[in-house]
């Protein structure tokens, strides 16, 4: 009746679902302070923002502060998908999405985050975008100066994933950061440079690929 075959190809198929395995999840007390959400908003989904991108072992040393969901985020320009506090290494996010479901057609997009299938997806790449200013701050206060001029050399000469990348050369790294977790294969064709960056930084803080 229930022929093996099955059952193994079915177990393959939701692990191809589930994407990569985790080796393990984003804490409270470990890996950032706390969590504080809307109900809506799915604490595994978002967290594993920080898992994709392979930072765990780096925010065990680098912690991030508060991580909060909020409904939307607004200031005097309209409303934004997030925003890092680099004096206490907080996150907030919001989860108002009316601009999810783009196709990622390169350069086209707003942000990265906007590929996103749902809100609870779209505040994990916007996790990953935010958690790039934490990578910034703690490497600058490490390297100073240098890291700017890398990163700016390489934004004047760069292809821009999204607008959002356009705009200077911390958001042009963010949204280089999450290309290189969600968008790799267009990255490496479409902003060379870019991926060279991202790969070299992310060596200098151990990240995991
Ligand atoms: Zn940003």
């Amino acid at each position: 009746m229930n022929c093996r075959c099955t059952v193994v190809g079915a177990m393959v198929e939701q692990e191809q679902l589930a994407g990569p395995p985790e080796y393990e999840r984003p804490k409270a007390g470990v890996h950032f302070s706390q969590w504080r959400a809307t109900s809506e908003a799915n604490r595994r989904t978002v967290l594993r923002g920080l898992s994709r991108a392979g930072l765990l072992d780096w925010l065990k040393d680098n912690p991030l502060g508060e991580i909060r969901v909020v409904q939307s985020l607004y200031d005097e320009f309209g409303p934004f998908n997030g925003v890092y506090n680099p004096a206490n290494a907080s996150i907030r996010l919001s989860f108002e999405r009316p601009e999810i479901n783009q196709k990622p057609i390169w350069g086209e997009l707003d942000t990265v985050s906007t590929i996103a299938g749902n809100p609870n997806t779209a505040a994990q790449i916007s996790l990953v975008h935010e958690a790039g200013h934490h990578i910034l701050t703690v490497l600058g206060r490490q390297m100073g100066p240098a890291l700017e001029d890398k990163i700016r050399k390489v934004w004047n000469q760069a292809n821009y994933v999204s607008g959002r990348a356009s705009v200077n050369w911390k958001e042009y790294f963010c949204e280089v950061h999450c290309a290189y977790i969600y968008l790799q294969n267009e990255l490496q064709v479409k902003d060379p440079l870019g991926y060279n960056l991202i790969r070299e930084i992310r060596r200098m803080i151990g990240a995991r690929d």
